[in-house]
């Protein structure tokens, strides 16, 4: 069935010449199709994600080609019932990705060897390869493939130094790395290479791109695949269905993510529903006690009832 709405997922490393005043031309074009999503522009590139109708999405396509430098721009599609963003937002930064790296990589110069889906899904299967997951602690939680490393990280630039500390794991072995649509691993695998890691590939599109290969249909990951707009995660094995998110309260298998209640912590948590309203969408007691906690506030818990719950949660725990 067609859906009438498009999800775009793309970046393009190449320079932009006046990249500050480049955004502000962008914003504006963004803004006339009547895109909404999100959009990084720096000197080395641009990394967007918008969504739109498929008239709106294919003028943009169609507007970005006509510019060499993002001629050959790939684009992934989503179909999507409504936009997946509330905004439209073009931003400038130092880099697409933030890695704040002492001697910056670039990817048009130095990155590891792109495997095609099914390239990716053979090289996992064979001898001395260590897949390594190239996103965030609170992605791979929600799907990953199976028996990649799960990097202890909450953002992206202290994957190098954890990379680093954990050095022993991966000397001598094949790296594979991947990331959601590809843009992270780009620069990741370059800096691999420069590290003096030798063999070093990534997965050629991301996850979304492999999640749609007619040929591996998703096959080896598990969960879902976390992405940063609002429609939070998308499928990817076509074949079969692992659930192995697990409920940050009871373990229990769970796949639904909401942001702790503290505006100050809002980290992000695997709960039920039923857990949500339990233990008032906080992921500690700190949080849950924390004078501007959002859930209180928008359900008018009075004083009592929000007592009632700590004392329920501090029975359980006491028993
Ligand atoms: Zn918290």
């Amino acid at each position: 069935m067609n859906q009438p709405y498009r999800v775009l997922l793309y970046y393009k490393y190449v320079h932009i010449e006046n990249a500050e005043q480049f955004k502000e031309e962008h914003l504006n074009f963004c803004n006339e199709l009547g895109l909404k999503g999100r959009i990084i522009i720096a000197d080395e590139g641009i990394n967007g994600t918008v969504s739109g109708n498929v008239e709106q999405t294919d003028a943009y396509i169609n507007h970005m080609k006509q510019d060499a430098r993002f001629a050959d721009m790939i684009y992934k599609i989503d179909e999507a019932t409504g936009h997946a963003f509330k905004k439209m937002r073009v931003r400038y930064r130092p880099e697409l990705v933030t890695l704040r790296l002492e001697n910056d990589v670039d990817p048009n110069k130095t990155t590891g060897k792109h495997l095609k889906p099914k390239e990716f899904f053979e090289a996992m299967k064979s001898e001395d390869t260590v897949v390594i997951d190239a996103r965030n602690d609170y992605e791979y939680d929600l799907g990953h493939f199976r028996g990649s490393v799960r990097p202890d990280i909450n953002s992206f630039r202290e994957l190098p130094q954890w990379i680093k500390e954990n050095k022993q794991q991966f000397e001598g072995k094949k790296i594979l790395t991947y990331c959601t649509g590809g843009v992270r691993c780009e620069k990741f695998s370059g800096w691999l290479l420069e590290e003096g890691f030798e063999d070093v590939a990534q997965l050629d599109g991301g996850i979304v791109t492999y999640g749609k290969d007619p040929e591996v249909q998703g096959q080896l990951w598990d969960g879902l695949c976390y992405v940063f707009d609002e429609r939070i995660s998308v499928p990817v094995n076509q074949k079969e269905h692992v659930i192995i998110g697990k409920d940050h309260y009871t373990g229990e298998p769970c796949e639904r993510y909401v942001n702790c209640a503290n505006p100050e912590c809002n980290k992000k948590i695997l709960s039920s529903e039923e857990n949500e309203h339990k233990y008032m969408r906080s992921c500690s007691h700190e949080c849950r006690v924390h004078p501007r906690n959002r859930y209180i506030a928008q359900h008018d818990l009075p004083e009592e009832e929000v007592q009632k719950r700590l004392n329920v949660i501090a029975e359980e725990i006491n028993a």
